[in-house]
Order: C-alpha cells, then sequence, then structure tokens
C-alpha cells in the first residue's frame, strides 16, 4: 500500500503560498511553485513537526538527517520537470505498526476483530504537483487547463511492505492510518476532499509460491470502500487471467466506480528511471534528539492505548471502547461524561445510541455537538436520580440537541419533572382514596384487579408526574 497524506500546514512546503481549497486558479502560486528559473525553495518547519507527529502515530522511526533528491519526469502540471521528493534518505523509516482487522461476511460486518501487525517501510516528506482540469470549463474536448494551487502542498507518502492478504487487511489499514493521521492533527486524512490518496499493488500467487507475479498498480481509489471492492476486483481478475493462461501485465490500473471494474490506464514496461539526485538548492534535514523528544511529549494518547484503558478502566466491551475511541472528540466528550456522572456505562449507552444518532443526522462529529459533555452529563445524574424516565430524557436530549438548552431548562418546559416527594404523593393518594369510597371498599373486599385502576387515578391527578414507584409504594400502604 501506498498513501500519501496531505499534512496540514497552512502554507506550502516550499514557499509561503496559502493552501486553499477552492481557491481562483493559479492565484496561489509564486515563483517557487511556479518553477520559476532561480527560485529558491526553504523548507517550512511547520511540515517536519506535522511530519514528525505523523511518523511518530505510525510507529515510525525519524531519521536524524534524511535528504531531499529530485524525482526527474515530465507532466504538464509539474512545471519544474522534477518533484522535490526524498528517495534513498526518506524522513523516517522502519515502522511496525498493530491494527486491529476483521474478515467480514456477505453483508460486508466484521466477523471477528484480531490485531494484525503491518510493516511500514518508510514515510518520506516531499511536494504535491498541480492539476490537469478536463472538466467545467470551455472546449474541454480541446483544451487541457492546469491549476497550480496544489503545486508544492506538503505531503507524506506511507509505504508499507506487501503484507497484506485480503481486501479488508488493505481496508483496516487505511482506516487505520486515517484515524491516526486525525488523532494527532497532521493531516485531515479525507479522501473524498483528497487530502489523503490510496494506491494498492496488487499480485496473486499460488499457495507455497514465494516470489511475487506480476503486480497491478491500482489509482483512482477515491473513497476506502471503492479501494476494497477494486482490490477484490482485481484479485478475482488477476486469478482468472493466470488460470487462463493469459496472465497478468505489470500496469497501472484505474477504478471504474459506474461499472465495478479496473481498466488499464498505461502499461509498464519497466520501472520508471527518475534520475533521482539529491536536490541542491536544500541542506540535508536534521532533526535534533532534542526536537523528537519535544514532540513525543506533545504527543496524545493514541487511539489504541485509549480503547485498551476504556476496557480495563471503564469496564466496556471491545466494540463500545472502539467506538468511543473512533474519533478524538467522542472519546474526550465520553471520559467527561463518565467522570462527571461516575457511571461510564450509562454515559457510554447514551453516547453510542442517542447522542451518536443525533449526530448522524445532523451530519455532523462530536466536536461540533451543540450539547457539551457537561450538559449530558447533567441529564444523565436527572435520568439515574429517577427524577425523570428514559423515555423523557430521550425527548429532552433531542430537544437540547435542536435548542442548545440545558437539561433542566427543557425539563421545566416540558414539564416533566416528577414527584417524589412521598409526602405530596401521600396527599394525593389520599384525594382519590376518599373520592373512590365504593371501589376502596370492592379492593379491600379482595378485588385486587382494582390496584391498577388507583395507580392511574393517582397519575392523573399528578398530570402523569408522580414518580411511579413511590406512588406504589404509597397506595399499597394506605389500601
Ligand atoms: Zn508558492
Amino acid at each position: 500500500m501506498e498513501v500519501h497524506a496531505q499534512l496540514a500546514t497552512v502554507t506550502k512546503i516550499f514557499c509561503s503560498c496559502p493552501i486553499e481549497v477552492g481557491a481562483e486558479p493559479n492565484s496561489r502560486t509564486c515563483p517557487v511553485c511556479l518553477g520559476l528559473p532561480g527560485a529558491l525553495p526553504v523548507l517550512n518547519k511547520r511540515v517536519v513537526e506535522l511530519g514528525a507527529r505523523a511518523a511518530l502515530a505510525l510507529g515510525l522511526e525519524i531519521q536524524e538527517t534524511s535528504i531531499f533528491a529530485r524525482k526527474n519526469y515530465f507532466y504538464p502540471d509539474l512545471p519544474k520537470g522534477y518533484q522535490i521528493s526524498q528517495y534513498d534518505r526518506p524522513f523516517s523509516a522502519n515502522g511496525e505498526l498493530t491494527i486491529m482487522t476483521a474478515d467480514r461476511d456477505e453483508h460486508g460486518h466484521a466477523r471477528e476483530w484480531r490485531p494484525m501487525k503491518i510493516q511500514i517501510e518508510r514515510m518520506h516528506l516531499e511536494e504535491d504537483a498541480g492539476k490537469n482540469v478536463h472538466e467545467g470549463l470551455p472546449e474541454t474536448d480541446r483544451f487541457s487547463y492546469i491549476d497550480l494551487n496544489r503545486a508544492g502542498t506538503p505531503l507524506g507518502e506511507i509505504v508499507t511492505k506487501p503484507d497484506f492478504r485480503t481486501s479488508w487487511e488493505a481496508y483496516d489499514y487505511v482506516n487505520h492510518i486515517r484515524r491516526a493521521l486525525q488523532w494527532v492533527g497532521a493531516s485531515d486524512a479525507d479522501m473524498e476532499k483528497g487530502n489523503l490518496r490510496c494506491e494498492a499493488n496488487v499480485s496473486v500467487r499460488r499457495v507455497g509460491e514465494t516470489i511475487f507475479n506480476n503486480k497491478v498498480e491500482l489509482k483512482n481509489l477515491n473513497s476506502v470502500r471503492f479501494m476494497q471492492k477494486a482490490i477484490e476486483f482485481e484479485i478475482e481478475r488477476q486469478i482468472a487471467a493466470h488460470e487462463s493462461g493469459e496472465g497478468v501485465n505489470q500496469e497501472t490500473r484505474l477504478w471504474d466506480e459506474k461499472n465495478n471494474v479496473t481498466r488499464v490506464m498505461r502499461s509498464k514496461e519497466s520501472a520508471h528511471d527518475y534520475r533521482y539526485f539529491p536536490e541542491p538548492d536544500l541542506q540535508p534535514l536534521k532533526v535534533t534528539a532534542e526536537f523528537i523528544s519535544r514532540v513525543k511529549s506533545e504527543m496524545p494518547e493514541m487511539p489504541e492505548t485509549m480503547r485498551e484503558r476504556f476496557q480495563a478502566t471503564y469496564q466496556l466491551s471491545y466494540t463500545d471502547a472502539a467506538q468511543l475511541t473512533h474519533e478524538r472528540e467522542l472519546a474526550e466528550f465520553f471520559e467527561t461524561t463518565a467522570r462527571i456522572t461516575a457511571n461510564p456505562k450509562l454515559s457510554a449507552n447514551w453516547i453510542l445510541g442517542e447522542m451518536t444518532r443525533e449526530l448522524n443526522n445532523a451530519g455532523i462529529s462530536a466536536a461540533d455537538s451543540p450539547i457539551t459533555a457537561e450538559d449530558l452529563a447533567e441529564l444523565l445524574v436527572t435520568i439515574g436520580a429517577a427524577k425523570i424516565n428514559n423515555n423523557q430524557g430521550k425527548e429532552v436530549l433531542v430537544e437540547m440537541f435542536a435548542t442548545g438548552k440545558t437539561a433542566p431548562v427543557v425539563i421545566g418546559e416540558k414539564g416533566f419533572e416528577q414527584i417524589s416527594d412521598t409526602t405530596a404523593i401521600e396527599g394525593i393518594v389520599d384525594q382519590v382514596i376518599a373520592a373512590n369510597s365504593s371501589n376502596v371498599d370492592a379492593y379491600r373486599g379482595g378485588n385486587e384487579k382494582l390496584f391498577g385502576f388507583f395507580v392511574g387515578q393517582v397519575m392523573k391527578a399528578s398530570q402523569g408526574k408522580a414518580n411511579p414507584k413511590v406512588v406504589n409504594d404509597v397506595l399499597k400502604q394506605k389500601l
């Protein structure tokens, strides 16, 4: 797997042009990112910091010295005629990452989660190229357009060893990478927005074979799901090609999401000769041990560690803990709620149930929730104390979510406050008994079915606010 992750800087890697999605084409450019003769690149320090966070999040070793290199090739969106990348001395290397993966049933549901070790060969730093535009502009049948706003955007390219054996392992790996990078703030890692791009190299071999057969590089994978489907398709296609004797060509194929097939983009007769050589305009990049330890000290607790801690500390199931640590804001939301309520299970249930439903309906993440963890905790404490019941609590939460009001305000507005005060309920029970003397006699004469009638009368008289348990107790005693 090769994953390109755009590092979340404000400006480009070798110049101070801002990175802005949707800006007018070619308006965020300067002599450096346009590749004009004599323009000199200067490394953005923030790229090194975010690169270091990414490397540590993926279990990579940051190299004391790395070297930028020119990768020479011609392409219209690469005005310099070369890309500044790294070659034999990458920024980080020798990573070992443990991911959770599972086989899936025919509906795509995970069977059993198991840990899996992935060797990450390297993550190097490089600049992105510009973009060729073939749509949405006049006469695209005759012209291609070039937008260089993206040229010079910082990327980390993450390359693994050939460790994957199924499409779902690759799927779980990319999801792991995506979350890890978002978690540490190194990248927005959104595949749909193109700031996380994956390429999968696929080959098949018979059980017992030790060499790798011709591989196919898959591109144009715009979501993790498309990637998984493309790999699955490609595995089947290659098996059929081998078995029919036709064989598999070394080539690049694109995923055609309309027809659910891969198509040839270009064939690769041999490995490209990019004629890499050290970039003469940039010094070797040296990072100190102090720098690395500072970045380490600023790293948040990683999701896997947090998940294990949630399971151990709060006695949550693997599934609950995994879901809560899917997103950093959600995990923090849970911890705050659990701490205030002192009831982790109740907090987890509400956050994964009602809260998640509201968030999904609104299409927002926990970070943008109109209900704070403190607000939710206040509601849960009210429910825990049986001042309102579960269903009322759900109604209150929906209203809190829609209006941003706190639990006590909504409970007051809805008139949900339960009467649990025994003296007050005794008063109501006395009235009901006095007003229904014939039924009282019948009940005392043995017609125990009438008990429900009395409960109903008391609830009616209290406008539904009496605590049913207290009502039962008081009625039994008085009757
Ligand atoms: Zn620039």
